[in-house]
């Protein structure tokens, strides 16, 4: 316990010195809603919200559970846990406007090594064969190379859900080699290929730092094929619409980054915003809540509950270009 608390006290300096709150640091287009008191960092606030917003009119009246009564599922049953998720904090660099978890620089909720170590435990008695390590930005928890470590010692598959500009940090420079040293794969935000549309949802500046993080992966081994050097990007809408398909986008994609800047991925996620935390705000400050509610619920997809889906991970995850389309209200 003794060394635990030595490394906490090691990090905890080392993240003092990176002067987080910094634009330098990762740009901040906003403030966490936590920092600002607003109602809408309850999530009981958060829940009476969606439940106040009238769906009547929509298919199945917006009602999940009908929903999926009409195609055959009275309940969902689950199956073997294949990906064990770990949110070890709401710490960040950046203070995103559609970050669906309040994450931020001012939040310094950041899980403790005892608790880390209660959820290897928790491992041990699973089946999973990935864990998904995500935050805020995971890599500024003091205990998250450990963590990791530990995770391949007992041999599995590790996924560090990366923002891209915390690996310019002056600490963490090295983290390309040390992820690809360890086969993590990196599972990278980046909303768009084109600089307007990512700047705009993630502040000035995350362009062109992703960009510089992305090269600096490729030059680690990342996305050239190596199934221990994984590069996976996440994309997200810059707006009130829904993804594209995914295998278009794709390809769109690596033309886009391959041919401006050289910079080569394995795969591509396209993921949709949950209406939840500042992109439910973002929704009501634009009057773009109603209409998006709507189009979730009309754009309700029963392929990953029948199994027929090719994304199997959005069954496991809420990962894909369908999943958020099957969640309405009552999942929220
Ligand atoms: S979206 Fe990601 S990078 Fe942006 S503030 Fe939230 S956790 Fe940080």
């Amino acid at each position: 316990m003794f060394e635990a608390t030595q490394a906490e006290e090691i990090a905890r300096k080392a993240i003092e010195v990176l002067n987080l709150n910094s634009v330098t640091a990762g740009a901040k287009p906003t403030t966490s809603l936590h920092q600002r008191r607003s109602p809408l960092a309850s999530p009981q606030y958060e829940i009476d919200t969606l439940n106040a917003i009238d769906l009547s009119h929509t298919p199945h009246n917006g009602d999940f559970a009908t929903a999926i009564a009409h195609h055959g599922f009275e309940s969902f049953q689950p199956s073997a846990l294949e990906i064990f998720q770990i949110n070890i904090g709401k710490l960040c660099n950046m203070t995103c406007r559609h970050c669906h978890v309040d994450a931020g620089p001012d939040r310094k909720e950041n899980m403790d090594r005892e608790t880390i170590d209660a959820c290897l435990r928790a491992l041990d008695q699973t089946t999973a064969h990935t864990v998904d390590i995500t935050g805020g930005a995971p890599e500024l928890n003091p205990h998250f190379r450990y963590l990791v470590d530990q995770c391949v010692v007992r041999g599995k598959q590790v996924i560090d859900r990366c923002n891209l500009t915390v690996l310019l940090l002056p600490t963490m420079q090295d983290l390309p080699e040390w992820f690809a040293e360890r086969g993590v794969e990196v599972v990278c935000s980046l909303p768009h290929y084109r600089k307007l549309n990512t700047d705009t949802q993630r502040g000035d500046g995350t362009f062109e730092k992703s960009i510089e993080a992305l090269k600096r992966l490729n030059a680690a081994g990342y996305g050239k094929g190596d199934p221990k050097r994984r590069l996976t990007l996440m994309s997200n809408p810059v707006g009130a619409f829904l993804a594209g398909n995914q295998s278009n986008m794709q390809q769109e994609w690596q033309t886009g980054l391959e041919k401006n800047y050289g910079v080569t991925f394995d795969r591509l996620i396209a993921l949709n915003n949950m209406p939840i935390s500042r992109f439910l705000e973002w929704l009501e400050q634009s009057n773009n809540l109603q209409g998006y509610m709507e189009r979730l619920v009309n754009a309700f997809n029963p392929a990953p509950l029948m199994g027929s889906c090719v994304g199997t991970r959005c069954r496991s995850l809420g990962m894909g270009d369908c999943s958020i389309a099957i969640l309405t209200k009552c999942w929220i």
